[in-house]
């Protein structure tokens, strides 16, 4: 433990984000970096419990005590050995990861959190810049080729375990470039591209081959994979998006309606210069460029997509943002309740607290709504110019057994950019079918959490594809997890490190 009396001495601080005014601006990073000072400070205030359940809530097993010992004591190196024992990308969780690790942190009973996700990210940035990230190239190759198709932080993961394991690697990639939501869905403002490409290089070195513009099912066939490799990773993603079939869907879908992820990947492109806009899924784009200036722009789903397509309209200079949800409002606004003060009680401690979010795109300016049916889009049969909205304000049984809600207040908002952000439901059949592989009620493909083996020999499956659409996390722990049961399947046993070990192994830490 670095200071015992650390958690009394110093409070939560991060440093100060771009005022809102700059940061609307641009599509820069919103979160500087902070000083090492500071983070030494935050490291401080970690009580290396006898029991860390921060620990227990980080879906990759972080070794959290031991790294914020080492921050504390100002030992980087040690640090980013602990937590790349851990982490294949600690660059893209220490950015925007909703941190499950601090909901859980024991400190965060009653008093705020450490702040793990803040040391997380300046472990990683100090060890780039002081050269420590450095390729890890097997000594020995195995002489087994593996398949990875889709370029995720799941199929990256999984790409660079098995790498490290000695296998020779290709990952396949349909779109033009590496990075699957961290490219093509989560904005600039939020994971600088840089971050990625900086990554990728390392990657390369260390001996993984990236094969991008190729889409599996298409350009190669499932047989084809099949002949030439050893074994096949699927981590496609989950990118079927939930349409909404009411009134005007299909008279104005394309003429004010889009889904969200054709804004927001259009947006990512524009920001790296590539003039094609084409779609994240790398196909070229029928609909035109998507833009929200001087528009009265609607998002409809409250989550992360929603609070990007916020983000994103207010830095193209829309005329008003709203976002409607179909969710009552939790109880908690976590802005004026912060969770360590008052849970929810279906929420307590240790448990992800079920609260009001405010993001740093909410913080930009938004109205938001709850509760919210959305009836219908209406127009001139050529263009959107309003949403048929709805209070929810019950819910009863029809006579044919049915549940439906009781509405009131119905009204209709000025809309002429309806964004779609309602969740996705499932990855894309294609290639599924063309591997015939079995998958469940949700169409995500049939694979189990202890074996990530789908119902097909020698093809397994891992992130959202598997689980449904996640978080980055849970995909650089499936990918990881993946990779150790394909290792096995491989060579009889593996030597990648095993979640459930948990402690800080010296044999797994970068040379
Ligand atoms: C807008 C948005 C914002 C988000 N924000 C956050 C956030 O702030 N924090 C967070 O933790 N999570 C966030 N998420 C969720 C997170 O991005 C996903 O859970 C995560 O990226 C899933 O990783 P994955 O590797 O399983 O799949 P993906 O990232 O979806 O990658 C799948 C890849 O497979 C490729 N592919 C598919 N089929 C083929 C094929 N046949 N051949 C070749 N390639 C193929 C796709 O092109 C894609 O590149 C967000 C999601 C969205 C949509
Ligand atoms: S639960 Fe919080 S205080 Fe305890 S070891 Fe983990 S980070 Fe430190």
């Amino acid at each position: 433990m670095g200071k015992p009396t650390g958690f009394i001495e110093f409070g939560r601080e991060l440093p100060a984000k771009r005022s809102v005014e700059e940061r609307r601006l641009d599509y820069k990073e919103i979160e500087p970096l902070g000083t090492e000072d500071s983070s030494k400070n935050q490291a401080a205030r970690c009580m290396d419990c006898g029991i860390p359940f921060c620990h227990n809530g980080c879906p990759l097993g972080n070794i959290i005590p031991e790294f914020n010992d080492a921050v504390y004591e100002g030992n980087w190196e040690y640090a980013y050995q602990i937590l790349s024992s851990t982490n294949n990308f600690p660059e893209f969780t220490g950015r925007i990861c909703p941190a499950p690790c601090e909901a859980s942190c024991v400190l965060g009973i009653n008093k705020p959190p450490v702040a793990i996700e803040f040391i997380e990210k300046s472990i990683i940035e100090t060890a780039y810049e002081k050269g420590l990230v450095q390729p890890r190239i097997p000594n020995v190759r195995t002489g087994k080729k593996v398949a990875v198709v889709g370029s995720g932080p799941a199929g990256m993961a999984a790409a660079a375990q098995l790498n490290y394991a000695g296998h020779t690697v290709t990952l396949f990639e349909r779109a033009d470039q590496i990075g699957g939501l961290l490219r093509y869905g989560i904005p600039d403002f939020k994971l600088e591209k840089y971050v990625i490409d900086r990554r990728i290089k390392v990657m390369e070195q260390e001996g993984v081959t990236f094969k991008t513009n190729t889409h599996i099912g298409v350009d190669v066939s499932a047989d084809e994979l099949l002949k030439e490799f050893d074994a096949i990773v699927l981590t496609i993603g989950s990118t079927e998006p939930r349409s909404i079939q009411i009134p005007g869907w299909l008279t104005y879908l394309g003429k004010g309606i889009y889904p969200a992820m054709e804004f927001l990947s259009q947006q990512n492109k524009r920001v790296a210069g590539i003039d094609r806009i084409a779609d994240h899924r790398g196909d070229k784009y029928q609909n035109g460029e998507i833009l929200a200036t001087d528009k009265n722009v609607v998002v409809i789903g409250g989550g992360d997509t929603g609070s990007d397509c916020v983000g994103t309209s207010n830095r193209h200079k829309a005329k008003t943002v709203t976002q409607v949800e179909v969710m009552p409002a939790p109880k908690y606004d976590d802005k004026k309740q912060p969770f360590y003060t008052v849970r929810d009680e279906s929420t307590p401690w240790p448990l992800w607290p079920l609260t009001k979010r405010t993001s740093t795109s909410h913080e930009e300016g938004c109205e938001r709504f709850w509760s919210i049916a959305v009836q219908e889009f209406v127009g001139d049969g050529q263009k959107l110019t309003g949403l048929r909205i709805a209070d929810i304000t019950g819910e009863r049984i029809t006579d044919d057994g049915r549940k439906v809600s009781i509405t009131e207040n119905e009204r209709v908002v000025p809309c002429d950019l309806a964004l779609i952000a309602a969740g996705f439901l499932h990855p894309q059949q294609g290639l599924i079918e063309q591997f015939g592989l079995e998958t469940d009620f949700r169409k995500n493909i049939k694979a189990t959490e202890s074996s990530y083996k789908t119902s097909l020999d020698k093809v397994f499956a891992a992130g959202d594809c598997r689980r449904g659409q996640s978080l980055v996390v849970w995909a650089i722990s499936e990918g990881r997890e993946a990779a150790r049961k394909v290792d096995e399947f491989l060579m009889g046993e593996s030597f990648l490190e095993a979640k459930e070990v948990g402690i800080f192994n010296p044999a797994f830490a970068q040379a």
